[in-house]
């Protein structure tokens, strides 16, 4: 999911998992998922690995993709069943 810091405009993305999820009376919930690990919604403060603020905003899914401008250049690669968006170098001639 795209995160974008209204402090910096620093833009990251973290894989989350959300899981429906309904408690004994019914009442339905959402569990967040991060790493296997229970963690609070991003609604609720996501903080900005730049500068730490929390007032982080999300995108819709798929709005990177269609502004890779604001993806960091030097990401670590990591194994992903998506495919990636490469920027493909362009001849000099
Ligand atoms: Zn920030």
């Amino acid at each position: 999911m795209p995160f974008e810091c209204r402090g910096c405009w620093h833009v990251w993305e973290e894989d989350y998992v959300v899981r429906r999820s309904e408690d004994d009376h019914g009442n339905e919930g959402e569990v967040w998922l991060r790493a296997g690990l229970r963690v609070p919604p991003p609604s609720s403060g996501a903080l900005c690995p730049h500068c730490g603020c929390e007032h982080a905003t999300t995108f819709p899914d798929g709005y990177l993709a269609r502004h890779p401008e604001l993806i960091p250049p030097a990401e670590p690669v990591v194994p992903d069943a998506t495919p990636l968006l490469s920027p493909v170098p362009r001849p000099l001639y």
